[in-house]
């Protein structure tokens, strides 16, 4: 699996659509200071479904949204697209290729798409799971990150290494499993409390 390209229009300071095209190897993106060089490392976070604008070194969620320049006036809408390759399938779906979309409104209205179907955030997360891929996960290393990692608590660095490990999945599946167990369990106790007063 490898990104194939990422389309950017109207988020933060790409005003016109782009689209950035990968091949095999190494890309830099090379430019001079503020040219935006990390609004398309922003832009990969957010379409996989970050949540956090500090993550996105903005206050509010808008601030992803083209806020104008001198010359030209604000838009009204925030859209990226990545296209993945996935002809070795570590994307748990039948596609070949997967390109994941998401678009915010100013009127804080969005929308995940999947191949064009739209969907919920929730399954663009169950998608990137143990791919290492997801916004959780440690495909994108900011700036002082690595410090964090470094200085982190050892719970927090095991999180990577359950997600290198491709264990998120059955963690969480075990975590949900547990909790309808225990759910269960409160309601036999009810059953037999409702049982003890009959008798
Ligand atoms: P450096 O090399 O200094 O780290 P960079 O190339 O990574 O810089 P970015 O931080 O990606 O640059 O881009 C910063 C630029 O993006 C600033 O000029 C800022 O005004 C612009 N920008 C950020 N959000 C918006 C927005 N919502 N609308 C318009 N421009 C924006």
């Amino acid at each position: 699996m490898y990104l194939k390209s990422i389309e950017i229009h109207g988020f933060k300071s790409f005003a016109n659509k782009i689209k950035f095209e990968f091949h095999n190897g190494i890309t830099g993106i090379v430019g001079p200071n503020g040219s935006g060089k990390s609004n398309v490392a922003d832009a990969v976070r957010w379409v996989l479904g970050e949540q956090k604008v500090k993550q996105l070194r903005g206050s509010k969620m808008e601030d992803v949204i083209f806020a104008g320049t001198e010359n030209r006036k604000p838009l009204g809408f925030a859209y990226v697209a990545i296209t993945l390759d996935n002809s070795d399938h570590k994307l748990d779906v039948d596609y070949e290729e997967v390109t994941v979309s998401r678009r915010l409104f100013r009127s804080g209205e969005s929308e995940y798409m999947i191949n064009g179907t739209q969907v919920r955030l929730k399954d663009v997360n169950e998608l990137f799971y143990d791919t290492g891929i997801g916004k959780e996960g440690y495909s994108i290393i900011g700036q002082g990150q690595i410090d964090q990692i470094l200085s982190g608590k050892p719970e927090e660095r095991r999180e990577l290494f359950d997600e290198a490990a491709g264990i998120v999945k059955f963690k969480r599946r075990k975590n949900q499993a547990l909790k309808k167990l225990d759910d269960e369990n409160q309601n036999l106790v009810r059953v037999q409390d409702i049982l003890a007063e009959l008798e």
